[in-house]
């Protein structure tokens, strides 16, 4: 299974950031806008 570079948990669907590449899981950021959670907080600024 793909592991998340973020928290470091293998799961199942590993989701892309469109912005930094990292791999993240769905607890890590968020699928539908392709962000990890570190992109995310920049964003949200
Ligand atoms: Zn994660
Ligand atoms: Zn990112």
């Amino acid at each position: 299974m793909p592991t998340c570079e973020i928290c470091g948990e293998e799961v199942e669907d590993i989701y892309v950031c469109k912005i930094c590449g990292y791999n993240f899981c769905i607890n890590c950021g968020d699928p539908a806008s392709e962000e990890c959670e570190f992109c995310e907080e920049e964003d949200e600024i």
